[in-house]
């Protein structure tokens, strides 16, 4: 199981706090995705950290951006990829997503890639449509490759407090499954109170955090049930 922690643009928890609390919990894997400037101060608490984007060049003129190869440089395992909110607000594509993607893995780095539907998408029954050609675009970029990880995270769940029902989020899983052979975690408004029931369903391999990651009990929490779910 896996349990990733997105900060989004908030200071997040004391890193080293955090690492104290989830360090003795068996059987997940804990990752943190600060904003840039928590990303040392995670990396040397111990967290396994992840940045929330990542370019596909080295280095150049890409004002705003970061390279694979400066995030190793830090200590940085990762990167999260394609986020909703970097796709609604900030113009990231399929296409980008799959170069970004494609670019961290092969520098070495782990990759958590995002999709989801749009609550639209979901009522006018394009919800499978919507899936397919966004894990395609990452899978024939990449493949299924031992480092990718996918979240399934639909954007009507995401900071809204509406979550997908363990059902609902079984069936996108396992037809994500289908398509690209890679574990994938569930995210849109986990929190302790709905955790447990979300990752006790075969095709939910974690959970991708946002609100509740910023408060180290509401997220150890969250860490703890992904370890029962599996025990
Ligand atoms: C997220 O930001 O990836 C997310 C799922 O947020 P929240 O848990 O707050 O819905």
């Amino acid at each position: 199981m896996i349990v990733a922690g997105n900060w989004k643009m908030y200071r997040g928890p004391d890193p080293h706090a955090l690492r104290a609390r989830v360090a003795a919990i068996e059987g997940v894997d804990v990752i943190v995705a600060p904003p840039y400037t928590e990303l040392r101060t995670c990396v040397e608490a111990g967290l396994t950290t992840f940045a929330q984007n990542v370019h596909w060049e080295d280095e150049g003129a890409y004002t705003g951006e970061i390279s694979p190869a400066m995030l190793l440089e830090l200590g940085v395992k990762g990167a999260i990829v394609g986020h909703s909110e970097r796709r609604q607000y900030f113009g990231e594509t399929d296409t980008s997503v799959a170069r970004r993607t494609q670019a961290a893995l092969e520098a070495g780095l782990g990759v958590i890639a995002c999709i989801g539907e749009t609550g639209e998408q979901r009522e006018t029954g394009d919800t499978e449509t919507v899936l397919r050609i966004q894990v395609e675009a990452i899978g024939d970029a990449c493949g299924p490759n031992e480092r990718l990880v996918l979240a399934y995270e639909p954007v009507w769940a995401i900071g809204t407090g509406v979550t997908a029902t363990p059902e609902l989020a079984q069936e996108a899983h396992a037809y994500i499954k289908s398509l690209l052979d890679r574990p994938v975690l569930y995210g849109g408004s986990v929190k302790p109170d709905n955790a447990a029931e979300l990752m006790a369903e075969p095709d939910i391999d974690g959970a991708l955090v946002g609100g509740a990651s910023l408060d180290i009990e509401s997220f150890a929490a969250i860490c703890e049930a992904a370890a029962r779910s599996r025990s």
